[in-house]
C-alpha cells in the first residue's frame, strides 16, 4: 500500500483507488486495457486534461492529485458514452467519473453555477429555487382535474412523478400539459404529489453530491409511504433512472416506468385517438437515461410511428450511438462553464444532425431537452424551420385537441 512518507499515513491516490473498486463492478478498473476508446468516445473527451482513460492511468502512477487540480472533469456529462463502449465494462459513469466529482465538490474546486443549483435543492427541493407551493401550478384549469394526492381520499392506479422542469419551466409544462390531456382521454386513474415532490436528486448525485441526493430519496420516500398508487409514471428520465436504479439501493422500491413506456404498451387505446395526420419528417434524440443508461430506445420510435402521416428518419447518431444534448450529470447546471470551456454547446451539435437530416421535427422524450434544443435552433444557421416538440404534444396534436 502507498503510504505518505511524512505521516505513514495511505495517501489520498490510494485512498481513492481503494473506495473506487469497493464500488459496484468497481474492481474491473483493474482491467483497464488503456486502449483510449472511453476517452475517444467522450463529447468532449478532447478538451479534459484527464479524460477517463489518463485518470486510471494518474490512478495506477499514484498521480490522482493531479486530476484534483483540475476542474475539466466539470465537462463530463454523465452521458454513458464511455461505459457503453469500455471493453473491460469498468463502470466509469456511474464509478470513475461520479467519484472523482464527488472529491472535488469536497475540495471545493466547483464551477459557481453549480453550486447555486445545489444550494437551492438544499434549500427549495428543486434545482431552480422556486416556491414548493407552485410545483402543481402547471395544472391549473385542466380539465377533469389532476389530482392532488393530499386532497384526495383514496388509492390511486399511477402516482405521475412529475420532475422538476415539467412542473417549473414554462415551455415544459405545456409537455406537462399535454401529457395530462392523454392520460385523461385514456381514462387514467392518476395524480401528482404537489407540494410533497422533490427533486429526485439524480442529476445531483451524478454531479457528487451523494448526501443531497439521499435526502431527497428520504423526503420522496416518505410522500410515496402516505399513499397508495400501483405504480410510478414519470417524463423525466433522470427521474426514471433513480427511481429504478438508485432508490431501490436505499430501501425504495417502486414499480415505475417512462411515459414512453407506459403510453406505448396502451397503443391499441391510442391509436384509435389519432386520427389527425402530421405529415413530416420527424427524427428522435435518444436521451441517455432513457437509452444507453437503461435500454430503452423502442417505446418512443412506437408512439411516433403510431401517429399518421409521420416519416421517421435517423440522425447518424442514434440509439445506442446517441449524442447526449449536455443537460444529464449537473450540465444543465454548468451551460455558462461548459461554454467558457469549449464554445461548443452539445445541444448545437444535435440540431446540425437534425438539419443535416432534412429533419422538420426534432421529438424528444426529456424534461431537459425542450428549452435546451430551442436555444440551440436560435444559434444554429439553417435551424430556424426545425421544430422542437416533446412525443406527448405530437400525440395530442394528433388526437386533434
Ligand atoms: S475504454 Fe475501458 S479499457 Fe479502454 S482505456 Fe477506457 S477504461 Fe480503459
Ligand atoms: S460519461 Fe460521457 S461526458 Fe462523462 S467521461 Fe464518459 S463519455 Fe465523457
Amino acid at each position: 500500500m502507498a503510504v505518505n512518507p511524512v505521516t505513514q499515513r495511505p495517501t489520498f491516490n490510494e485512498i481513492f483507488y481503494t473506495s473506487l473498486q469497493k464500488l459496484p463492478d468497481g474492481e474491473r478498473v483493474r482491467a483497464c486495457l488503456q486502449c483510449g476508446t472511453c476517452s475517444g468516445v467522450c463529447p468532449f473527451g478532447y478538451l479534459m486534461d484527464y479524460p477517463p482513460s489518463k485518470m486510471i492511468a494518474a490512478l495506477r502512477a499514484g498521480m490522482f492529485d493531479r486530476v484534483m487540480k483540475t476542474d475539466k472533469v466539470w465537462m463530463c456529462v454523465s452521458c454513458y458514452a464511455c461505459t457503453n463502449s469500455c471493453p473491460a465494462q469498468i463502470p466509469l459513469t456511474a464509478g470513475l467519473m461520479t467519484r472523482t466529482k464527488e472529491e472535488l465538490l469536497l475540495a471545493g474546486n466547483v464551477p459557481v453555477e453549480l453550486q447555486d443549483a445545489l444550494e437551492n435543492t438544499q434549500r427549495y427541493g428543486n434545482p431552480m429555487g422556486e416556491s414548493p407551493r407552485k410545483r402543481a401550478a402547471w395544472a391549473r384549469g385542466i380539465e377533469p382535474s389532476v389530482k392532488i394526492m393530499s386532497q384526495i381520499n383514496r388509492p390511486i392506479d399511477v402516482l405521475w412523478f412529475v420532475g422538476d422542469y415539467a412542473s417549473f419551466h414554462p415551455r415544459v409544462q405545456l409537455s406537462s400539459r399535454a401529457l395530462a390531456r392523454i392520460f385523461n382521454l385514456l381514462g387514467v386513474d392518476f395524480g401528482i404529489l404537489g407540494h410533497e415532490e422533490n427533486s429526485d436528486g439524480d442529476s445531483q448525485r451524478l454531479a457528487g453530491e451523494r448526501g443531497l441526493f439521499e435526502l431527497l430519496v428520504d423526503k420522496n420516500s416518505k410522500a410515496f409511504q402516505k399513499y397508495q398508487f400501483n405504480q410510478i409514471v414519470t417524463a423525466d428520465p433522470h427521474a426514471f433512472n433513480a427511481l429504478k436504479n438508485e432508490y431501490p439501493k436505499l430501501g425504495v422500491n417502486y414499480p415505475v416506468q417512462h411515459y414512453t413506456q407506459y403510453l406505448s404498451a396502451k397503443l391499441d387505446l391510442l391509436r384509435p385517438l389519432l386520427r389527425h395526420e402530421i405529415k413530416a419528417r420527424i427524427t428522435y434524440h435518444d436521451p441517455c437515461y432513457l437509452g444507453r443508461a437503461n435500454g430503452i430506445y423502442q417505446p418512443p420510435r412506437q408512439l411516433l410511428q403510431a401517429i399518421p402521416g409521420v416519416e421517421l428518419v435517423e440522425m447518424p447518431h442514434s440509439a445506442v450511438n446517441s449524442l447526449c444534448c449536455g443537460g444529464g450529470g449537473g450540465g444543465m447546471w454548468l451551460e455558462g462553464y461548459q461554454w467558457e470551456q469549449a464554445h461548443a454547446r452539445l445541444s448545437e451539435w444535435r440540431v446540425r444532425e437534425a438539419v443535416a437530416i432534412g429533419a422538420d421535427i426534432l421529438a424528444v422524450a426529456c424534461t431537459y431537452e425542450i428549452p435546451r434544443f430551442e436555444d440551440a435552433v436560435k444559434m444554429v444557421q439553417k435551424a430556424s424551420r426545425l421544430v422542437i416538440r416533446d412525443i406527448s404534444e405530437l400525440l395530442l396534436e394528433s388526437i386533434g385537441e
